[in-house]
């Protein structure tokens, strides 16, 4: 085997997914400082500002001074090559934030502490879940005033239906929070917010038995810390590497990524108990980085238009397995030919820059003349093979789509498709009747926007949009179903997709189990097929 496993095996390529606010931003900033890829918390912040260095492409970003699509972060820390998903939330989530993950090996969840599980983590969540990819679990904010620690881990365990497993403890929240107790070296670190977490600081570690111990945390804290310690190891599910790794139990770490508290404990134990780059599957079996020697790689993600002069695109791809040279010539499964991946690029920190050489786990951005999709497969393997497709991800957000000069219904479709084709949005027909009535669902609102300013911008066409009531869409897994004879509810609608495969879209979601319940045999599925 080539000499590049060592790389590959260093590499951890993960997503850190959690409701807006929650301190995504902060405690990726605070990874940034350990890697030593930043000199000072606070560059990668700074939201308009910052955002805008990273993605400067499109007009709307710039109006809005906001992300429209993610970005990854390389960096390097403790003999481990680091790929950072970021996954924006916001007005700007949209279907890319999902299929971000489909590139993660693992996930890394952020919550807050007086918050607890929220409705953006919740979704995301559930990707992951369908992927079965190790979930990390970071309790943000516990300089804060927190929910009580069990009715925490309860509230993930029942909301997200997973087992967690805490390898921490946080002594007190707010004004009265002390640190935290390692259940396994059983020693306290001890809390300061002095720096506020601009620099990476020691942390103070002292035995739960020493004397010392006593007269940092007040005896109320430490009777009821020793109590709560009780509590969990006979309640608490015991650490089980292979359950983390197949995402049936969730490592919990509590800490503060404002002050920078936890937050390196937190990245060390992390990085042991996550993955290197996993093997994925192909139509020939699954695909092994640590076997397949030869370069392979998937696109996720398709951003449009970044300079407008040249129409150019960029396609992200996730390196499945071997060796990427700046340049290289690899063979497209989709396209059935040898294409030439120009100007490679990565993220760093608030910037792109070109890169020469990339290894399995790795993310790379490359010149995409308009011919990748997202899905298609690269390789230079001798025996062909196309990996998995991407699922298509349930839009929440449904508008009928009218151009308002009607002479121009080419330009309209043309425009409306290839804009589908990216995967910005979704399109949709009415269910009996052609193509005079689209409908078009997204992820994200933005989305909305996004289409309607490069509908004008770049295919010259004005429309309106007539937002519909509908929130979710199911796909009909078995197709044989006579669709006259389907018992609906009052607030359900039939509609089809390009290739006329028959959806349910509902305002409500009870109405979906109602349907279910009149229709027997029935099979809805929350993820399409591209
Ligand atoms: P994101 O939207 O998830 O990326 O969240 P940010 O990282 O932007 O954080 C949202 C807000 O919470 C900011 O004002 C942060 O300064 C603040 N914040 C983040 N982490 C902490 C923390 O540990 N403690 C406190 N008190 N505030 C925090």
């Amino acid at each position: 085997m080539a000499d590049f496993t060592n790389e590959i095996k260093k590499r951890r390529t993960f997503a850190i997914i959690s409701h807006p606010d929650a301190g995504k931003t902060t405690l990726t900033e605070k990874f940034l400082l350990y890697g030593g890829a930043i000199n000072q918390a606070g560059s990668v912040k700074g939201k308009a500002t910052a955002k805008h260095a990273v993605s400067d492409w499109m007009e709307i970003e710039k109006e809005r001074g906001i992300s429209v699509t993610s970005s990854v972060l390389q960096f390097q820390y403790d003999g481990y090559c680091i790929n950072i998903l970021d996954t924006p939330g916001h007005q700007d989530f949209s279907e890319d934030t999902y299929r971000t993950l489909m590139a993660a090996d693992s996930a890394v969840m952020v919550i807050d502490g007086s918050k607890g599980v929220e409705a953006q983590t919740r979704k995301l969540f559930k990707v992951c879940v369908m992927r079965h990819i190790p979930i990390f679990t970071f309790i943000n904010k516990m300089d804060r005033e927190a929910m009580d620690t069990f009715e925490l881990l309860d509230d993930i365990e029942k909301e997200l239906g997973i087992a967690t497993c805490p390898i921490n403890w946080p002594i007190g929240s707010g004004k009265e929070f002390r640190g935290v107790f390692d259940r396994n070296s059983r020693e306290l670190e001890i809390f300061s917010d002095t720096k506020k977490g601009t620099s990476i600081g020691e942390v103070e570690k002292v035995s739960i038995d020493s004397e010392e111990a006593k007269s940092i945390v007040s005896e109320a804290q430490f009777a009821q810390l020793e109590e709560e310690i009780e509590l969990l190891d006979g309640a608490s599910a015991e650490f089980d590497q292979e359950m983390v790794s197949k995402g049936e139990l969730s490592p919990v770490f509590f800490g503060s990524a404002l002050t920078n508290f936890g937050v390196e404990t937190f990245l060390q134990h992390f990085l042991k108990m996550t993955t290197s780059p996993l093997p994925r599957m192909s139509d020939k079996g699954l695909i092994d980085p640590m076997k397949e020697e030869d370069f392979s790689a998937f696109v996720f993600k398709i951003q449009a238009n970044m300079n407008k002069a040249h129409r150019d695109r960029i396609a992200f791809m996730r390196i499945c397995s071997g060796e990427f040279k700046a340049g290289m010539d690899v063979f497209h499964i989709q396209g059935g030919r040898k294409v030439r991946l120009s100007q490679p690029q990565q993220m760093m920190a608030s910037e792109r820059h070109m890169i020469d050489i990339a290894y399995g786990g790795d993310i790379i951005g490359v010149f995409d003349p308009g011919i990748f999709s997202i899905g298609d497969t690269l390789t230079n393997s001798a025996e062909k093979f196309a990996y998995e497709g991407i699922p298509t991800f349930a839009p929440e957000h449904f508008a009928r789509v009218r151009q308002v000069d009607t002479m121009k219904r080419k330009q309209f479709i043309k425009g409306i498709n290839e804009i589908a084709q990216e995967g910005a949005i979704q399109i949709f027909q009415e269910f009996n009747t052609g193509m005079e009535e689209i409908i078009v669902g997204v992820v994200g609102v933005l989305q909305f926007d996004v289409l309607k300013y490069r509908l004008e911008n770049e295919y010259n066409v004005e429309i309106r949009l007539e937002p519909l009531p509908y929130e979710h869409i199911r796909w009909i897994e078995n197709e044989e179903i006579n669709m006259d004879k389907l018992v609906g509810t009052s607030d359900m609608k039939k509609i089809k997709d390009l290739k006329d495969r028959p959806l349910l879209l509902f305002v409500n979601s009870w109405s979906i189990r109602m349907v279910l319940e009149r229709n027997e045999g029935l099979k809805l599925s929350e993820f399409g097929r591209s």
